[in-house]
């Protein structure tokens, strides 16, 4: 295996499925089972889920919310999405914490970085729910700041794309996937890779960015075993 310790942020819009909103059972066995499969090899894995798919607070403001009300809400969109793919990994039978920013006591763990870390070393998968905790921030910050806390490797961006284009390749079929591509050329190119709060993050300290297709099973395995199969940001 290439990485020890790994962190994986998945957006909540891919625990849809082809669904338009919620959570699609299949799509979250599928992952689990990818998971599953890593985790046999022996990697620690630690992991960050969106809300998208439930609440975004950008959206709530525009449509007249209070925005660090409709934040608070978005992070406890994460905390369904992480109890639901927390429960399917438990059911392909791996051992697993939950451990919020936001803190719920009867349903997870507070967020402790020894705790975490310590968690990790004892092979348990480990879910980081409710983002950092703070509004006007995103779930790809928390999974760039929990990344560098718990000292991961590497941070894998699951996505529906398979990396990191030189366009859309959704509306200009020339486009060009990169295998690999440097912070500097992220913004002078003025590629979209995570929010700029997070890649600004990860750049500062050193902590590799890879961009992958999680929905095909068995590319999570490709991606941990080192094959060039998204795109490397270093
Ligand atoms: N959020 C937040 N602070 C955080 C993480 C998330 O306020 O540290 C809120 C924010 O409203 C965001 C929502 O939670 O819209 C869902 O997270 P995100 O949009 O990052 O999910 P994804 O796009 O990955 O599904």
């Amino acid at each position: 295996m290439k990485y020890k310790r790994i962190l994986l942020k998945l957006s909540g819009e891919s625990l849809m499925g082809e669904k338009q909103y919620g959570i699609d059972n299949d799509r979250v066995k599928q992952y689990a089972e990818d998971i599953k499969a890593v985790h046999a090899q022996g990697l620690e894995i630690a992991i960050v889920i969106g809300g998208g798919n439930i609440f975004r607070g950008l959206s709530a403001e525009k449509s007249g919310m209070d925005r660090a009300q409709a934040d608070y809400m978005g992070m406890l969109a994460t905390v369904i999405n992480s109890m639901a793919l927390q429960d399917a990994l438990e059911k392909v039978g791996l051992k697993t914490r939950l451990l919020t920013a936001i803190k719920m006591e009867q349903i997870c763990e507070p967020f402790i970085r020894r705790r975490a870390v310590r968690h990790l070393e004892k092979g348990r998968v480990v879910i980081f729910g409710a983002g950092t905790g703070n509004p006007y921030f995103t779930t790809d910050s928390a999974a760039a700041l929990r990344a560098i806390e718990i000292k991961a490797d590497v941070v894998l961006k699951g996505t529906r794309v398979d990396g990191i284009y030189t366009a859309d390749p959704e509306k200009d079929p020339s486009a060009v996937r990169y295998n690999e591509i440097s912070f500097k050329e992220v913004y002078a190119k003025g590629l979209n890779v995570m929010d700029m709060t997070a890649f600004t993050l990860c750049e500062e300290n050193e902590l590799p960015i890879i961009v992958f297709d999680m929905n095909k099973t068995g590319n999570f395995m490709k991606i941990a075993q080192g094959e060039e199969i998204g795109t490397l940001v270093k």
